[in-house]
């Protein structure tokens, strides 16, 4: 309520009008191909594993991004996430719906916010993303996993790394085919935990999906 009584800003460049105005949406760097087929990295050639994810065990089949993660896309993820902008959510959605393919899966669902995260911010941003995109995609969305243990770490990716290995466990079992949706991609850690407990629960297929990807490559 109060999200439609306050005057707008853009989140990103501070602009009056909406929340993300015309010239920054924009201006969000959409991911493109070449993409490395598995992790979905930027690439100069398309290649089937790359630098990022190369010699790594990842459980997920491929992951893909609507967009780079740059110091824009970080204001409009923070602004989303801190800020609980519903309407930005649905910007998200709206990004991925028109970079990323419809995933070949039974049902989306996505990385659960530990306890704490939620009760302070009083939304799930990757739950909110999920469930606007199965709308669109016409796919059902199921809270799947919960998390094991901890908070998570988003200070490196080496902090990532060590935390989230075995972060998460299913609620059941899962479909045969599923993505696994999260706002952002950082390392491809969290995504391969949430996978691998997909894996672990029946999924023989798990693809990752976010609104924003970091890439080493800037
Ligand atoms: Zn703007
Ligand atoms: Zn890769």
């Amino acid at each position: 309520m109060l999200e439609l009584l306050l005057p707008q800003r853009c989140v990103v460049c501070g602009c009056g009008g909406r929340q993300l105005c015309a010239g920054c949406r924009e201006e969000l760097p959409r991911l493109e191909p070449p993409l490395c087929a598995r992790c979905g990295a930027p690439t100069v050639w398309p290649v089937e594993r790359c630098r990022e994810c190369a010699g790594r065990r990842l459980a997920f089949a491929s992951a893909r991004a609507a967009v780079g993660y740059d110091a824009a896309a970080r204001r409009f993820v923070h602004a989303w996430k801190e800020r609980g902008l519903r309407r930005l959510a649905t910007e998200a959605a709206q990004l991925v719906v028109q970079r990323v393919p419809p995933p070949e899966v039974d049902a989306l669902t996505f990385v659960p916010s530990d306890r704490g995260r939620r009760l302070e911010r009083g939304h799930n941003p990757a739950e909110r993303l999920a469930l606007d995109l199965a709308a669109a995609w016409e796919l059902p969305c199921l809270p799947l996993l919960e998390r094991t243990r901890g908070g998570r770490q988003r200070g490196s990716s080496a902090a990532e790394r060590r935390t989230v290995r075995g972060a998460f466990r299913a609620t059941g079992p899962a479909p045969r085919r599923v993505a696994v949706v999260d706002d952002v991609y950082t390392t491809g850690a969290t995504a391969a935990a949430a996978a691998s407990a997909l894996r672990k629960a029946g999924a023989r297929r798990v693809e990752a999906i976010a609104f924003a990807r970091a890439s080493r490559r800037g």
